[in-house]
């Protein structure tokens, strides 16, 4: 039930879907008769239904200054126009898509999810530990039907496009049908008509003035941390946000991989403990013997407080 056309589809849905992949159709010599050209323009259809993206690199907007700002305008607006409700994004699914691809079966969502893994060190390299801090400010539209939250012209947008680009091309290198014809124009959607059909049929266009006051105003930064594999089609979550196949965070190493200075400081504790014990061990002994040589028990307070110490040191309490 999770995966299911056309359930819940939030993002991209009329997207126009990968015609790169429509492989030569348009060089396809021209069809004369009307019965012939239904027939092409209903396998052409077919075809884009079948690439229709249903998976997305998403940058998570987890800013609250960013997402109140939206639900701001959300609130502004829908005081004038309560229809438009069915069009707002949820603010727990503000996002900003990097890439859109399509991906058919379950190999090539692990293909992927293992493209976003390679993404993590490519991105990493390609930052040198900068950050990118992608500054919102201003609204704009597609074609009336979208509405959504600009992104500053700054380095910082331009190194994004770079960004963009590099993910880009590790997904196509594993064979992955991912991005469209469009250039990257990256943008923070928080309302789109197509989220409805029913209202889309109602409303065909958003009026500008309903976000007039909003034109220029400063939403906030995001500094960019996460990259997530999200599904268009799968159940969201409760928080409101994609379902992720999987998530890599810049800049962090990977779990098993202790830098310089953690295996130092763990080597330091090896020995401060190798050597405790050594100590202890000693007194006890010679103590003991002088014990046994007195004729009184064997156990020491010395050892014992040896001991307590000796936890203090290997950090469990
Ligand atoms: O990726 P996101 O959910 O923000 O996209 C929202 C909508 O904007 C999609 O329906 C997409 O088709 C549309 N879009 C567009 N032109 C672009 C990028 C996205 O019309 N350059």
């Amino acid at each position: 039930m999770a995966e299911m056309p056309f359930v819940d589809i939030d993002i991209e849905d009329e997207f126009a879907v990968c015609s790169t992949y429509e492989v030569n159709t348009k060089k396809k010599r021209k069809r004369t008769a009307g019965r012939e050209n239904e027939e092409d323009s209903e396998r052409k259809k077919k075809k884009k239904k079948q690439y229709r993206p249903n998976y997305f690199v998403s940058i998570p907007i987890t800013n609250p200054e960013i997402t109140g700002g939206i639900q701001a305008v959300q609130d502004t607006i829908l005081q004038k126009d309560q229809r438009l409700s069915k069009a707002m994004v949820h603010c727990g699914s503000l996002h900003v898509t990097l890439l859109v691809m399509h991906l058919s079966s379950k190999e090539e969502v692990s293909t992927a999810v293992g493209a976003l893994s390679d993404s993590k060190s490519l991105v990493e390299d390609l930052l040198k530990g900068k950050t990118v801090d992608l500054s919102f400010r201003g609204i704009d539209h597609f074609r009336n039907e979208v509405g959504f939250v600009k992104l500053a012209d700054s380095d910082h947008t331009a190194v994004l496009t770079e960004v963009a680009g590099a993910i880009k091309k590790i997904f196509q290198e594993k064979g992955i049908l991912a991005g469209g014809d469009r250039a990257f124009k990256p943008h923070l959607t928080f309302m789109k008509l197509s989220k409805s059909p029913k209202l889309h049929k109602e409303v065909k266009k958003i009026d500008p003035s309903l976000y007039e006051k909003f034109k220029s105003h400063y939403f906030g930064d995001e500094i960019l941390h996460r990259l997530d594999l999200c599904s268009m089609l799968k159940k969201k979550q409760p928080n409101g946000y994609y379902y992720c196949e999987s998530s890599v965070i810049l800049g962090e190493k990977r779990a098993a991989e202790p830098d310089d200075a953690e295996l130092l400081s763990l080597s330091k504790r090896l020995v401060e403990n190798a050597v405790l014990k050594a100590v202890q061990q000693y007194l006890e002994e010679t103590q003991n013997k002088g014990k046994q040589a007195d004729g009184s028990p064997g156990k020491t307070e010395d050892a014992a407080g040896g001991s307590k110490h000796e936890n203090e040191h290997d950090g469990s309490k």
